[in-house]
């Protein structure tokens, strides 16, 4: 019943798959027919601590009872709060504006860029470098920012100023009078979960600073511990200018934020947003953030990732005719699979042996699961990924 009032009633966006979940706990995802499903997508890297963490629940209806949204014309004492906490555990010397997504947050680092571009009596510095393969969004400005040309077909005209490069090298290539920014992933997530050279990366800031263009690190996926820091720019020891976050940021509520160490670059009126950073997405994002700070520092954290990544290189190196090689970081992890139609396969037969994947580009078999996530559920979940990759050999 409710299959076909999806399919009469919403837009057809996605590849819709129609099984019907009722409730979710840690990593265990129920349906309406009591099948428990191990989440390795944690809803795209969103879901950080897991299904309705009690104190995230907590922290919310908490939060719903008392003041759910004023406008951000008034102060948010907890929006201040979370702007603090997320400057003091990244280190930078920032400021904070919080919107719903992280395409916002990506439309909010462009629109920076461009105003600090702006300067009196010159002529205006606009271009803003990404790279192939990158992902940033899917507004329009954001969309032509993403470097996967094959999703630009029938959404133009799209704003000027974005240049994709074809890697690191090539963005030097590309820098040139008109340039003020370069936005990059640090760990490529939708484009197949390749992660940066941290040299090349520490190279370009240098290459950067020295001509004044900014760095901008869309942590969208890769921040918020996913690969074991707060953020990917502090474990490749990095001063980006302008850092954005959004997708683990809430633990499912959505929140998004841009960080900036241009502190005073917007006067009153020169952004803005209605809902971003309201009482209930600020309560729940404060209260991931108390989990996964404590997580990291017991230790705890870091021992997951190395016991996750133990279970993945077993797969790989027991399936090496189907698994070419492992990429990603900490809890954002792919197998590179020999080829799509294989990969089609193993996500399909995942899905009917309970366990949720991800594809990443046009060949990686993407791991997203909650940072929060247990022993017996990595075990459980490998074991049904395992029996996937099998059928195919
Ligand atoms: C998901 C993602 C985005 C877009 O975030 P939305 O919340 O879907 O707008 C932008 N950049 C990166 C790196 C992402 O992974």
């Amino acid at each position: 019943m409710f299959e076909k009032m999806d399919r009469d009633f919403v837009l057809h966006s996605y590849g819709r798959n129609y099984v019907n979940f009722k409730s979710a706990k840690g990593a265990v995802i129920t349906d309406t027919n009591d099948k428990e499903y191990i989440d390795f997508m944690a809803g795209i890297g969103v879901v950080s601590v897991g299904h309705s963490h009690p104190r995230v629940v907590k922290a919310i209806s908490e939060q719903a009872s008392k003041i759910i949204h004023v406008s951000n014309l008034f102060l948010i004492e907890p929006q201040a709060k979370l702007a603090q906490k997320l400057i003091s555990l990244s280190g930078y010397d920032m400021r904070c504006f919080f919107s719903n997504s992280g395409a916002e947050a990506n439309e909010g680092a462009i629109k920076i860029a461009r105003k600090y571009g702006e300067v009196e009596g010159k002529a205006k510095r606009y271009k803003v470098i990404t790279l192939e393969h990158s992902f940033h969004g899917r507004t329009i400005s954001t969309l032509k920012a993403t470097g996967q040309v094959s999703m630009h077909d029938y959404f133009g005209p799209y704003p000027d100023g974005f240049a994709h490069a074809k890697d690191i090298d090539d963005i030097k290539t590309l820098c040139d009078e008109h340039t003020i920014a370069v936005m990059l992933e640090l760990v490529q997530g939708e484009g197949g979960v390749e992660p940066m050279e941290k040299q090349k990366v520490q190279e370009l800031e240098k290459f950067l600073k020295d001509r004044d263009i900014l760095l901008i690190i869309d942590e969208v996926q890769t921040g918020i511990y996913r690969t074991g820091e707060l953020l990917a720019s502090n474990l490749f020891e990095i001063t980006p200018d302008i850092i954005t976050i959004a997708k683990g940021l809430g633990g499912g509520v959505p929140i998004g934020c841009v960080m900036s160490s241009l502190k005073d670059i917007f006067k009153p009126g020169d952004h803005g947003s209605t809902f971003g950073g309201n009482y209930l997405v600020c309560a729940a994002a404060l209260e991931v953030l108390d989990i996964l700070e404590e997580y990291k520092n017991s230790g705890g954290l870091d021992e997951a990732m190395i016991y996750f990544e133990k279970c993945l290189s077993e797969i790989s190196k027991k399936y090496p005719d189907i698994v070419k090689k492992e990429v990603g970081l900490g809890f954002m992890r792919g197998l590179r699979i020999k080829d799509s139609e294989s990969l089609t396969k193993i996500i399909d037969e995942a899905f009917r042996n309970r366990v949720l994947v991800l594809k990443a580009g046009r060949n990686t078999l993407r791991f997203l699961p909650p940072i929060t996530i247990n022993k017996e559920e990595l075990d459980e979940g490998f074991k049904r990924v395992e029996v996937s990759i099998s059928k195919l050999s």
